[in-house]
């Protein structure tokens, strides 16, 4: 068996059907769907008291260290059509010298989703929209992206064989759109925001027929999201966090991961304690908050939203309600972070642990920082922040000091106090 994929035959297959996220109205699975008749996303339901039976989370460890692992509470029917790029297991990296200058005894862990196929997480959702594409048999598909989904569409698409068409804003960072454009697939720069862009891929819809994979508009890519909760669950010990601080855009992690607890509690894998569930923005595009904040069921769209993080720059989303749902249930918090903030931590997590987030999971960093201090988190809590992509993707500030070959180093500036010898330590 390859390490990275699935090669063990077909799969048990215990989807049962799609559900109405509002109104709980019943679609068939097994054939090509994207909203309800109700306009609200499509959440995929299984014979979890099947799943019960068929797997043991003991039998969990022997599997590959992939997301493929965790099949059973996934929709693919056919090993044959799954599209992988190498989905592997992303670490729970500490940061424990910052924890110790904070006083947060109870461990401050990164789940570090930058290591995935793409250089982030949006890997996982698209692995399983494309995947399931090609079960449904479509040949072309379109997306609005920021940048992060189109690169991930674009390299499962052109795995797939699938036509990839993704309108991204004009501003996105250009290694994202030159990334979607090498990998195969048509780019356009819109000037406008994610919404603007996801009107047109809704026009293309109707006038060239291709697939519409705008987030929550298609089933899967929550169902790919979810397995950031399942292995989560399953690396911590069947044992959750106190809270998770979420980078928070369309929101489909948020919900994925909060389906998966639901899942498997129901299953047995894990007791009744659950995480609170903490939606971080930017402060200038931060609809979710502001709903929060007011009690209000949805978020209507953020006017003028401005942030240099740009995978949480939705101005408005489609599954808000669902995203809202999970942060109260869970008796967690919506909370927003400036730009500086949110620079200045994505500066210190680099420097002081050597972890180079992006600038949406630096934003939770300091959002943790902000809830420590206010209270609304305790130092003896464990909290998982969730970097969703590798910094290595972001324009960073400029560095680097020139020097002349030929001599007129003013070698005093690099005399640093010399650190003691051995034995002088002992001593
Ligand atoms: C897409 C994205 C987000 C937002 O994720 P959602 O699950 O859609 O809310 C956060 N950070 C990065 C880096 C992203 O690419």
């Amino acid at each position: 068996m390859r390490e990275y994929e699935w090669t063990g035959g077909d799969m048990p297959g215990f989807v049962t059907h799609l559900e109405c996220s509002q109104t709980g109205e019943r679609y068939p699975a097994d054939t090509v769907q994207t909203v309800s008749r109700a306009g609200r996303p499509l959440l995929v339901r299984y014979d979890l008291d099947g799943v019960r039976r068929a797997l043991p989370r003991e039998a969990l460890a022997g599997r590959p260290r992939t997301l493929w692992r965790y099949r059973e509470l996934l929709p693919v029917r056919r090993a044959e059509n799954i599209v992988s790029l190498g989905e592997i297991m992303t670490p729970l990296v500490p940061l424990p010298r910052i924890a110790a200058r904070l006083g947060a005894r109870g461990e401050i862990l990164v789940k570090d989703e930058g290591r995935l196929p793409t250089g982030s997480f949006k890997a996982r959702g698209l692995a399983l929209a494309v995947s399931m594409a090609k079960e449904l048999g479509i040949a072309a598909m379109a997306m609005p992206s920021n940048g992060n989904a189109g690169a991930a569409m674009a390299a499962y698409c052109a795995r797939a064989g699938i036509k990839a068409t993704v309108f991204c804003p004009a501003d996105t960072p250009e290694v994202n759109v030159r990334e979607i454009a090498m990998q195969g697939a048509r780019v356009l720069l819109v000037d406008g925001l994610i919404d603007d862009c996801g009107k047109l891929v809704a026009e293309g819809e109707r006038k060239v027929g291709w697939f519409n994979c705008s987030t929550l508009r298609e089933p899967y890519r929550v169902e790919g999201k979810k397995t950031m909760g399942l292995e989560l669950a399953e690396q911590l010990g069947w044992e959750l966090p106190d809270v998770i601080f979420y980078p928070t855009g369309g929101g489909t992690g948020i919900i994925g991961m909060w389906k998966a607890f639901t899942e498997i509690a129901q299953i047995g894998w894990i007791g009744t304690k659950r995480p609170r569930m903490v939606a971080v923005q930017a402060a200038g595009c931060a609809p979710i908050v502001k709903a929060w904040t007011e009690g209000a069921e949805h978020a209507p769209r953020w006017q003028d939203a401005r942030t240099f993080a740009a995978g949480i720059r939705v101005p408005q989303a489609l599954g808000d309600f669902l995203i809202l749902r999970a942060v109260r249930d869970s008796g967690g918090f919506a909370i927003a972070v400036d730009d500086a903030a949110i620079a200045a931590a994505w500066r210190e997590v680099a420097a002081q642990e050597g972890l180079l987030l992006c600038p949406e999971g630096a934003a939770t960093y300091a959002a943790y920082k902000q809830a420590l201090a206010d209270g609304r988190v305790r130092p003896d809590e464990r909290a998982v922040l969730f970097n969703c992509a590798t910094g290595l993707k972001y324009p960073m500030p400029e560095a680097g000091q020139r020097l002349m070959p030929d001599g007129g180093v003013d070698w005093e500036q690099f005399a640093a106090s010399p650190s003691p010898t051995p034995a002088a330590r002992r001593r």
